[in-house]
């Protein structure tokens, strides 16, 4: 476009949008935030705002869409989950002063992944930024995380396999690179959801600058404390993620006060097929947290706490000893439990204290957000005298850690009066007797009312007038109002300045000198109050490690009160480690099923696995007997012992494992065709590579996804190889009851059944695992139930007589009895079906008769012989 042509209001924006050019502008006029042109047409898409043009009859119409400015948040919260990035440009001047166009300047930049405001934020998860940096994509790749709505800032270093794992495993809003190279490799990882993508400055990726940023944040001369010191690729991925921040906000980020090195062999391994498969933090038929473990075991009181759990929860401990003192606090929790409750309630008092003191260290906080991080000090100091109730050295720790805040707290209440406003810059923040100034300014506007009072009475008594008023209006100010009728008796020094229907108002000297003195207090009391407010907000920053560490504990104490919580109200117990390679579970309970189920519905199982005398248990049953419910169970409770968690059970005993696997087979409805089988093998390759002694392998109806002779023989070969090579504790959930055989082959594969009953032709499921292989597959009787066609049910029975009569070997079935099963079905049951036909001149019959089979190829005879079939059988 030519930009003569433009206006200067349009060429203004042109200039955002030219430094701008990856984010929506939102443009402020008015009352209003607009965008233009493409701009336009996506906010209007993504918000649904009507998009209109601007000089429809010119040659170049502007698009346009906007909305009101008090509806910012809203807007903003769905164009940063839609994945946008936005420049806020607001107005710089005053429109009334300014000469000319008005001056405007991007204020804000939010991007996905660097959200500060917590208004935007729903709920209380952590947002992440991530960022990368490697030299070679084949070698070390570092990965760091940063949420800057809390301070969370974590980095590490891992191979490629790995990374994909953790990104999953963060699920950050945006992820930042060094060059559209990196961009591209990054698209071409098999992540299910990509995050927005930014490709940031690559100088900022530069480790020599990017170290230099981290130290100067943290004023230190080396990162060794932060662990960063000899991880350069990680360090480097950090540096940059915070020089990207730096970048967006005009604030200091004094709340990101550590950077935290972890590695992943700190932590049981949990790769991201088995933690949707377990449905650890999302359910998989809802896609939310409803329906998941988390959903369960979340009882914490306070959004800090919430976001630890999770993270415990995706992060299982290794470490024995750690686990251990989890299990000891949980434990004196339960031994006072009345205590426990209390101690809760103190906890529900407190909000996220987390985002209030970034918003603390960022500068930013409010009047309103100082009351409130005064009434959560408060319940914290209750909180810290409830610990002397329990007995576990820990709690003495915790109460030192908390600190005092009795000097912040006398700030708070000495300063701020009980309901202070949002805005800083409007007065209204400070109590009486905090400020001399501010107290002697407020006096002469309070003074003003009895002022204003004696003032009325004098000119009454001097000109007589018995009706004259004092009053005030916001366009002329202070003002003497006189009725028409006694106009004449007004004084000559009273000035008039308006003429009502019934009255007239007038000015006088006195007045005007007082008008001046109360409008100048109040704009020094403005002015005043905003000074000090900044102060105030200074000198509380500077306690901003004092107010993290007390984050840090209430987030801890919140999470190990809330497991006990748990315990002590579904009755879940204490799990025991061993050093050997021994399961045992006693009455163990699907802690999200048993909840979802009226009470006492659910019935609770034993799982017995050791090596070596039984290391894999084959567990045969039919559909819906409760396979899939126990693996899932005994994996999910693996999974809460080891984050220190108790377990829904009677008794457990269990070893340390190093990874839960879990797969389950692709099911034959889904819609996304052959590549499920396909999925299904390669996840389970990636078990037969990565999965150690130490790992339990939790395998469910694996090989479902194909024929059954195939799918047969390829779950036999994969037990034989886990028995053979990894001796990994396993569970393998199949309906493929010839599987049973392998106990015959070898000692430690065991067989296991879910238990159903039959009666008459019904069956009865009994969901109690017991020792032995199922009798039969009872997949007719389901057949049976489902209302298939009573034709079908028998010739089953027949086709299944003829299995089992040839009994299968390890090699699967002998290739007699397969083609004479491949041939015997079809011919027997068309024929069958045509005998019935043939009395009745069926227009079928007629058609068959009229098939020219010299035309026909033989996919095509296969296709036109199902279609009849099923027209006959759908008859039925
Ligand atoms: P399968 O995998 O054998 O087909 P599922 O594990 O999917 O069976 O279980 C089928 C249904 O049985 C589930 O909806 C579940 O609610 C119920 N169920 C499973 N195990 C139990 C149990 N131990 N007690 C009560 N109900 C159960
Ligand atoms: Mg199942």
């Amino acid at each position: 476009m030519d930009d003569n042509k433009l206006t200067p209001m349009l060429k203004q924006y042109y200039a955002v949008k030219e430094k701008h050019p990856d984010k929506l502008i939102l443009f402020r006029m008015g009352d209003f935030y607009e965008t233009f042109f493409e701009d336009a047409h996506t906010a209007s898409r993504i918000l649904n705002i009507t998009l209109t043009t601007r000089n429809k009859n010119d040659e170049n119409p502007v698009p346009l869409a906007g909305f009101p400015y008090h509806a910012l948040n809203t807007y903003l919260d769905k164009l940063i989950k839609a994945g946008l990035k936005i420049a806020i440009c607001e107005q710089t001047e005053d429109p009334k002063k300014a000469i000319g166009l008005v001056k405007r300047e991007v204020t804000e930049i939010i991007t996905p992944g660097a959200v500060l405001d917590q208004s935007f934020l729903e709920g209380n998860a952590n947002v992440f930024l991530a960022s990368l940096y490697y030299n070679d994509p084949q070698k070390k790749i570092g990965l760091a995380h940063l949420d800057i709505s809390t301070g969370d800032f974590l980095f590490t270093e891992l191979d490629n396999e790995e990374l994909v794992n953790e990104l999953q495993r963060f699920r950050a809003a945006e992820l930042i690179v060094d060059s559209t190279q990196a961009e591209e490799y990054v698209k071409t990882l098999p992540l299910e959801t990509l995050p927005t993508i930014t490709v940031f400055d690559s100088w900022q990726f530069q480790p020599q600058e990017a170290i230099a940023t981290l130290k100067k944040h943290f004023g230190v001369t080396t990162l060794e404390p932060y662990g960063a010191h000899n991880k350069l690729l990680g360090a480097t991925a950090a540096g940059a993620a915070l020089a990207y921040v730096q970048g967006l906000y005009n604030t200091p980020f004094n709340h990101i006060s550590s950077l935290r090195y972890y590695s992943l062999s700190q932590y049981m391994q949990l790769d991201e097929i088995s933690r949707r498969n377990l449905e650890l933090v999302r359910s998989i038929r809802y896609g939310t947290k409803y329906g998941s473990l988390l959903s369960v075991i979340d009882q914490t009181m306070t959004p800090m706490g919430s976001r630890l759990l999770q993270q415990w929860l995706l992060h299982p401990l290794l470490d024995i000893k750690e686990i251990t003192f989890r299990q000891d606090i949980i434990q004196s929790f339960i031994d006072k439990s009345s205590h426990l409750k209390e101690l809760r309630l103190i906890l529900k008092e407190i909000g996220d204290i987390t985002r209030l003191v970034t918003r603390l260290g960022s500068l930013r906080i409010n009047p309103r957000e100082l009351i409130a991080l005064k009434s959560y000090l408060y319940s914290a100091r209750n909180l810290q005298t409830k610990l002397s109730t329990f007995e576990h050295p820990q709690f003495a720790v915790w109460q030192q850690n908390m600190g005092s805040f009795e000097d912040i707290i006398a700030l708070i209440e000495k300063a701020i009066n009980d309901n202070p406003p949002i805005s800083i810059t409007e007065g209204g923040i400070f109590a009486k007797g905090y400020n001399p100034e501010l107290d002697e300014l407020m006096d002469i506007i309070y003074d003003g009312k009895s002022w204003i009072a004696r003032l009325e009475e004098d000119e009454r008594r001097k000109t007589g007038i018995n009706n004259l008023k004092v009053g005030y209006n916001r366009v002329f100010g202070y003002y003497i109002e006189v009725s028409s009728a006694n106009k004449n008796k007004v004084p000559d020094y009273y000035i008039p300045k308006q003429t009502l229907t019934n009255s007239e108002r007038f000015i006088s000297p006195r007045l005007k000198e007082f008008e001046a003195k109360v409008l100048s207090s109040e704009e020094k009391i403005k002015n005043l109050e905003y000074e000090l407010f900044k102060e105030l907000r200074q000198n509380l920053a500077e306690s901003l490690p004092r107010f993290q560490q007390l984050s840090e504990v209430i987030a801890e104490l919140d999470v190990l009160s809330s497991l006990a919580f748990l315990a002590w109200q579904n009755q879940y117990s204490r799990p025991v480690f061993t050093e050997s390679r021994e399961l045992h579970i006693i009455d163990g309970r699907h802690p999200v099923i048993e909840k979802l189920m009226e009470s006492d519905k659910f019935i609770p199982n034993d799982t017995h696995l050791d090596y070596p005398e039984t290391s894999i248990a084959i567990i045969t049953g039919p559909n819906m007997a409760g396979k899939s419910t126990y693996l899932r169970q005994v994996g999910l409770l693996v999974i809460l012992a080891q984050m220190g968690s108790f377990v829904p059970a009677s008794k457990m005993t269990l070893p340390v494992f190093d990874r839960v696997f879990t797969r389950v087979g692709a099911s034959d409805n889904l819609a996304q065709g052959q590549s499920t089988f396909l999925v299904e093998m390669i996840e389970t390759a990636n078990i037969l590579h990565s999965a150690t002694s130490n790992s339990l392998i939790l395998l469910d109806e694996i090989g479902r996804g194909t024929s059954t002779f195939d799918g047969l023989s390829l779950a036999w070969a994969i037990i034989e190889y886990i028995q053979k090579y990894k001796h990994s504790l396993t569970l393998f959930a199949t309906h493929y009851h010839e599987l049973t055989e392998l106990e015959n082959l070898y000692p430690d594969i065991k067989n296991y059944n879910v238990a159903v009953k039959q009666w008459n032709e019904e069956m009865i499921f009994i969901r109690k695992i017991e020792r032995g292989g199922a009798d039969q597959s009872y997949g007719i009787q389901v057949a049976r139930l489902a209302g298939i066609p009573e034709k079908v049910i028998r010739r089953a029975k027949e086709i299944l007589k003829n299995l089992e009569e040839h009994e299968i070997s390890p090699q699967g079935l002998t290739a007699t009895i397969r083609k004479k099963l491949v041939r015997d079905v079809p011919q027997i049951d068309i024929f069958e079906i045509l005998a019935d036909k043939a009395s009745e001149n069926d227009p079928i019959i007629n058609e068959i008769k009229e098939i020219d089979l010299n035309k026909l190829s033989p996919i095509e005879a296969f296709q036109y012989l199902q279609k009849i079939q099923n027209q006959l059988l759908g008859e039925k």
